[in-house]
């Protein structure tokens, strides 16, 4: 039986593009990243870091997770991510360690940045996991500038070593996100770039993603599928995927506090109705019903945008 509670660190299960029924782990406050991506749907990184440090708690993420595993149906993943990146949470290896440890059938993915993959004690960290979904989204180092804004520790060399090393060491599948963003890392000289550090990393999947939510710079602009499929044809590389947008969910609801559920994923990132209604299996009524009742909410906000109006809760 599900019982109805809102939980601070774990969100969903929603239909991930890539992972199927995914219940997401939110591992360091918003906003704390190694690096700021332009394209970042979570909005702009507000502490910038590279250093590990204990931001939430094992204790109490292992809590929450003990609940939901208890109170609802087991997800497809768990999937540990953030509203930054979960690689600066120094707790990362104890909490993969838990969910193996009390889960063993449920796969564990992290999804990272990869910029501290040069770090021993991340790749140590990471090797506990079963897939790994790193990024990558540029070749050379003003692209890197341009396009992710890291923090001034970062060097693109290392960063880009520590990928290579992780994926030699590592037994499970890595998926290498490449995140094509019009103007910015699409030149045939940088995609091309991009390609020979593929083979470097030599990836299980490469998935090719676009801009889908509102960024944190004005007027960025998604590529076209015609402009994914052209950065196939330019790669012609085997395992390269362009991810689908997610499928409307064929299951009925997952969870039964919607309200709760709809408030828990538009704090995280922006969403139209048709992306909740993709997520939580739920009729357009019902939705409309739970984002009228959470309009009183402090920090509620319709955004316009190309694709639909966004509703999300920002923090005060
Ligand atoms: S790495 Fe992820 S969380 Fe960090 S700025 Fe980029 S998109 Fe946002």
């Amino acid at each position: 039986m599900t019982k109805e509670r809102m939980y601070k660190y774990l969100f969903g299960p929603i239909p991930s593009r890539r992972l199927g029924m995914s219940l997401g782990v939110d591992l360091v406050p918003k906003k704390v990243c190694s690096i700021d991506c332009v394209y970042c749907e979570v909005g702009r990184t507000t502490q910038l870091s590279v250093q590990p440090e204990d931001y939430i708690a094992a204790d109490m993420i292992k809590e929450e997770l003990n609940h939901y595993l208890q109170h609802n149906q087991a997800p497809d993943y768990v999937t540990i991510t953030a509203s930054g990146e979960p690689t600066l949470n120094a707790n990362l290896e104890e909490i993969i360690a838990f969910v193996k440890q009390n889960e063993a059938n449920i796969p564990v993915c992290v999804i990272t940045n990869g910029t501290l993959l040069h770090d021993k004690k991340v790749r140590e960290a990471l090797n506990k996991a079963d897939l790994i979904l790193p990024s990558l989204d540029a070749a050379t180092e003003p692209v890197f500038r341009k396009i992710n804004r890291p923090h001034k520790e970062i060097n693109f060399e290392a960063y880009i070593q520590g990928m290579i090393d992780f994926s030699a060491e590592f037994k499970g599948e890595i998926w290498l996100e490449v995140f094509i963003l019009p103007n910015y890392n699409d030149s045939k000289e940088e995609l091309l770039a991009l390609k020979e550090i593929i083979l470097k990393i030599n990836p299980d999947i490469v998935q090719l993603n676009t801009l889908d939510r509102p960024g944190t710079v004005a007027n960025l602009c998604g590529a076209t599928q015609e402009e994914l499929q052209a950065v196939m044809d330019l790669w012609q590389l085997d395992n390269v995927r362009i991810i689908a947008k997610a499928k409307q969910s064929t299951q009925t609801q997952f969870r039964s506090d919607t309200e709760t559920a709809i408030k828990e994923t538009i704090s995280r990132r922006p969403c139209t109705v048709e992306d909740l209604i993709t997520m939580l299996g739920l009729c357009e009524e019902e939705i409309d019903r739970c984002l009228g009742n959470l309009a009183s909410l402090k920090g509620f906000e319709k955004v316009e945008q190309e694709r639909g109006v966004f509703y999300q809760i920002r923090e005060q």
